[in-house]
């Protein structure tokens, strides 16, 4: 196909200082969770990007010195020789495909704790950011920076860039956002100070200039200097002769950096979920930048439309398309567009899991993308797979996000696939789930892969075919994969998370329930241990209809992992929106149709609360009685010529949509060889330790 003309503007290259960007693609730095540990999984991470044709590929955060040490939340560091040969794999790969490397050199002041290097955190007044997740809470608190430790972090700033350039980088940052070092010299509240570095903002900007100063005179002539700042704050700000201070900010450094990264100042605002928001969200705070500067200007927005792309360059708010997000639930975005395949770009749906991935410390995992993060552990690839070497008949029972991905992978490794299910629309929890409030943009996990499905010849799919042991013996395929999803249960479990039975009551309902359509009679109770998304968005769905709806949860917080994926403060205050009253750290014991029961967690105090329903959101188990009814007739099965049954998803374990398209993907990579083959481990790249060779040599 064609590239659509108007789509031009897109593949425009950009100077950036000196360097120049081969397109308009740019993945700005975002975490991957890969570390300096694994070097060779983070090189091939970003090396598919550069494949795919983004332009610029950047590292995520990575320390100038051992006082900016965010463990146990992963971050790169640019410390020493080892940190440039592990930084070295990426650049050399991203160059491979001519695409510039760039490195986010970083400096968290008051916003580490420091916990491994146990160095006290650096702060221009001694103030800390108030940390309301346990994740980010620290007991210690930083010093004042005093005039050497100002020197100290410029001197790490200009040799981190050194070593940069050294492991082959293009652009090189510094960084003046998310509540970092560089920010907190820009906002009155954290510097106190009354020298040159603080009061008016001519000198709270001082620090971030100098930074910038330090990294031009160290490698500018070679590398292009990028500024990623802050601005929402600052937006807010009047200025003294312009409208924010932000602008004013802006004003003073625009001939000091080679390109502004703009952004928002905190996780939940900078990378915000689509059930609360939409694509381009930043526009309103950063719109302002290129007035004030000549230099290239790249901002996010989980930008995944080729129109919305060009609409912020014809309009002036960006020259540079970022990307953290699409890029990675599609690394060949660019590529797509450049060829007029726009119907084959997997959209990013905006449910943070990739987030959540550098909360838990591990490599990005991604819902639409279940390649992400194992280019080179599993050799997957986002757009490639192997043909099979015996290419078979396999039926899949059940076309939920896992059947889905299952399904279109095998098709594409050449198998004769059949697809069955028993509904009336493919998609399976997504075609309840998509209906709830905020939640529309999921459905593109099934949109995107039926797209495909619909094109293959080898793939035949069937709605409303209730597939039992019978049906499948008749169809007698080489393989069966049974992807037939999870029920919730009503299970409740003792304050020692022991199970204790469900709770038995004709108005206890399940979110199955309610995607059947059997909506509770009002006041509703929502009991919520799964702790995801489900109980929250459910209790906002039960409102809207104009039930009474109160949210318990034993958890601290309602739909307390949200805070994993960005989302958790958006819940509550969506829950506030539709006066929810919610109530923390309670376990419910009893209901007896009228009154439900509550038990706190910790102290056993009772109390009781009028309800005339439960809607329990806890334990959700696999549906198996295919797999046992298929097991219990092996003999026919083996009759019928099956060589295998393979269960996945959330029949095999109930987990997120991420987990049910990963484990699809796996099956279908693994059909006709080892289930559950290891994966590669990577390994840090260190100085050899002599003692080690000593020890192996006498063995
Ligand atoms: P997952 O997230 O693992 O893909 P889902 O619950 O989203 O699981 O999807 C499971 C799908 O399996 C549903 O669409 C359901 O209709 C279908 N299904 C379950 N049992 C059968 C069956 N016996 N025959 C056909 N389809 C089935
Ligand atoms: Fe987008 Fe979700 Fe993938 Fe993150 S995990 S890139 S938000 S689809």
């Amino acid at each position: 196909m064609k590239r659509d003309p108007r789509y031009d503007v897109l593949f425009e290259p950009v100077k950036i200082g000196p360097v120049t960007a081969p397109n308009r693609f740019y993945q700005v730095p975002h975490a991957s969770g890969m570390t300096n540990a694994l070097p060779r999984v983070r090189a091939a991470f970003r090396e598919t990007k550069a494949e795919g044709g983004w332009g610029v590929i950047c590292t995520g955060a990575c320390s100038t010195d051992p006082s900016s040490d965010d463990s146990p939340l992963p971050f790169a560091t640019m410390w020493d020789t080892n940190d440039i040969r592990a930084h070295a794999m990426m650049t050399e790969a991203v160059h491979r495909h001519g695409s510039l490397a760039g490195v986010e050199l970083w400096h968290g002041g008051a916003s580490v704790m420091n916990r491994t290097s146990r160095i006290p955190p650096l702060s221009p007044s001694g103030i800390p950011w108030m940390a309301t997740h346990v994740g980010f809470m620290g007991n210690a608190r930083p010093k004042t920076m005093d005039k050497s430790d100002i020197r100290d972090v410029l001197r790490w700033q200009a040799e981190g860039a050194r070593k940069s350039r050294t492991a082959g980088f293009d652009i090189v940052y510094v960084y003046a956002g998310m509540g970092y070092l560089g920010y907190e010299f820009l906002l009155p509240e954290y510097n106190h100070r009354t020298d040159e570095y603080g009061g008016t903002l001519e000198n709270r900007v001082r620090f971030v200039r100098e930074l910038l100063d330090v990294t031009r005179d160290a490698v500018g002539k070679d590398c292009g200097v990028a500024l990623r700042i802050s601005l929402e704050e600052l937006r807010g700000r009047p200025g003294t002769h312009q409208p924010s201070e932000a602008h004013e900010v802006i004003e003073l450094l625009a001939d000091y950096a080679d390109l502004f990264d703009v952004k928002m100042d905190s996780s939940p605002t900078d990378c915000s979920a689509s059930r609360f928001t939409g694509e381009g969200s930043h526009e309103p705070v950063i719109d302002f930048v290129k007035s004030l500067t000549k230099k290239p200007v790249v901002g996010v927005g989980r930008f995944t439309s080729p129109d919305t792309m060009v609409s912020q360059i014809r309009r002036g708010v960006l020259d540079l398309i970022g990307g953290a997000r699409p890029s990675i639930a599609d690394p060949f975005l660019p590529v797509k567009i450049k060829e007029g395949r726009h119907d084959e770009i997997r959209e990013c749906i905006g449910c943070n899991i990739c987030i959540s991935s550098w909360h838990d410390g591990v490599p990005v995992r991604c819902t639409q993308n279940p390649t992400a993060g194992e280019e080179w552990r599993r050799g997957w690839h986002p757009e490639r797979v192997d043909a099979a070497k015996k290419p078979g008949k396999v039926l899949i029972v059940g076309g939920g996000p896992a059947g889905l991905e299952c399904a279109l992978t095998l098709g594409r490794r050449g198998h004769e696939v059949t697809l069955a299910d028993k509904g009336t629309s493919f998609g399976g929890r997504l075609t309840f789930e998509t209906r709830l409030p905020g939640l529309s943009t999921w459905n593109r996990v099934a949109e995107y892969r039926l797209g495909r499905l619909n094109e293959m010849t080898n793939v035949s799919m069937y709605l409303e075919s209730d597939i039992g042991v019978d049906e499948i013996i008749d169809l007698a395929p080489d393989h069966v994969v049974l992807a037939t999803g999870a029920r919730w249960t009503r299970m409740l479990y003792s304050s020692m998370e022991i199970p204790v039975g469900e709770l038995d009551h004709p108005r206890v309902y399940t979110p199955d329930d309610i995607a059947a359509g059997r909506l509770p009679e009002g006041p509703t109770l929502v009991f919520d241990f799964d702790s995801y998304y489900m109980g929250g968005v459910l209790t906002e769905y039960l409102a809207q209809q104009g039930n009474e709806v109160t949210y318990v949860t034993p958890a601290g917080q309602a739909s307390a992992w949200t805070i994993m994926t960005n989302e958790l403060p958006l819940v509550h205050r969506a829950l506030a929106r539709r006066n929810v009253r919610v109530t923390t750290l309670h376990m419910l014991t009893a209901f007896d149709g009228a009154m439900a029961t509550l038990t706190h967690l910790f102290t056993g105090e009772t109390f009781r609360i009028k309800c005339r329903s439960v809607l329990v959101v806890g334990l959700r188990m696999p549906r198996k009685e295919l797999f046992e009814a298929l097991t219990a007739r092996s003999e026919d099965v083996s009759a019928a010529g099956i060589k295998s049954i393979r269960r996945i998803g959330d029949g095999l374990a109930p987990g997120a949509i991420a987990h049910a398209v990963h484990s699809g993907h796996t099956c279908a990579q693994e059909l006709g060889g080892k289930q559950y083959a290891p994966y590669r481990r990577d390994t840090p790249i260190v100085d050899a330790e002599p003692e080690f060779k000593s020890r192996a040599a006498a063995e």
